[in-house]
């Protein structure tokens, strides 16, 4: 069974169950026309066609389905689902648009970086390309209109520079994608999500800043569900980002090389993800410190 949960009026989360429950959200928007926001994984698409018809959608409803970047936990299902749905045009930004009309180059990216045992989770084989003729890019900046409701797509970048959040206007309400981290509720704590290659601390923290001068009333994240501690949410972000890059940045100076570093940044990951198995902490530790570590060789490389 699929959880699904209203959240707001028009607004619902359906549980994606990427490998178990509660670590992937995504959410249906309603106004006289539909938006699904986040695919999920390539093996999302049953799931979130159950949470559609519960909820009382049909495939055909949909409109769009707008994802907030392309990596394979937001758009790896974005082929299967769009197959799916008759109706929906995918609406992504036009540097993610590539990696799903063509997904080579995705696949080849999270098999180096994931490794052959961790791509097999991903189902990297059930990934379908999404046809090009039914794909909308954005660049930041433009409204969904939804009839009756409007989504402002901003400009998000950090965990990648082609995030997106798409922004609620009638609920204030914003769907922070990777921006901000993975949010555990019931333990409230938030903890970075910092892919190698394209991780930007210092972009990261700007968005938020800059996110920081909007009215946002709620925060919908794609791990994991809905929070209306805005304030505190974003500068504990902040916080959080800026307290793993230091503890990199340590490591990497006492130049013990990377086994070193990961081990370090390991100990943190497990104290912010208590919640996790630790399977998934062991995973995170490489992947997130070597985000950082490219991050802070391109900025070297850049302030020369
Ligand atoms: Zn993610």
């Amino acid at each position: 069974m699929t959880v699904t949960e209203k959240i707001a009026e028009g607004i619902y989360l359906i549980d994606a169950h990427m490998w178990f429950p509660g670590l992937a959200s995504v959410y249906l928007v309603v106004g006289r026309r539909v938006a699904l926001v986040e695919t999920g994984l390539s093996t999302s698409a049953p799931y979130i066609l159950e949470g559609m018809r519960e909820l009382g959608f049909r495939p055909e409803d949909i409109s769009f389905v707008v994802v907030t970047h392309a990596h394979l936990d937001h758009a790896g299902g974005a082929g299967i689902l769009m197959k799916q749905l008759p109706r929906a045009r995918l609406v992504v930004h036009k540097s993610g648009a590539p990696h799903l009309v063509d997904p080579t180059r995705l696949l080849n990216g999270a098999r180096r970086s994931l490794g052959d045992m961790v791509a097999d989770r991903y189902r990297l084989d059930l990934v379908v390309p999404v046809d090009v003729a039914r794909v909308d890019t954005v660049e930041g900046g433009e409204n969904l209109d939804l009839e009756g409701r409007k989504l402002e797509l901003m400009a998000a970048p950090g965990h990648c520079p082609h995030h997106i959040c798409p922004y609620e206007l009638q609920h204030r309400a914003l769907f922070c994608g990777d921006l901000l981290g993975t949010y555990n509720k019931p333990y409230d704590i938030l903890s970075p999500t910092t892919p190698a290659p394209e991780f930007n601390l210092r972009i990261t923290v700007e968005t938020i800043n800059r996110l920081k001068q909007m009215d946002i009333r709620m925060l919908l994240f794609s791990h994991f569900g809905p929070s209306a501690e805005v304030e505190r949410l974003f500068d504990s972000a902040i916080a959080k980002h800026t307290c793993w890059g230091q503890i990199v940045e340590e490591a990497a100076r006492e130049d013990r090389g990377p086994e070193h570093i990961y081990q370090k940044l390991l100990a943190q990951i497990r104290e912010d993800n208590p919640f996790m198995p630790d399977w998934l902490n062991l995973e995170a530790a490489p992947m997130y410190a070597k985000g950082y570590l490219t991050y802070l060789e391109r900025e070297a490389a850049g302030h020369k």
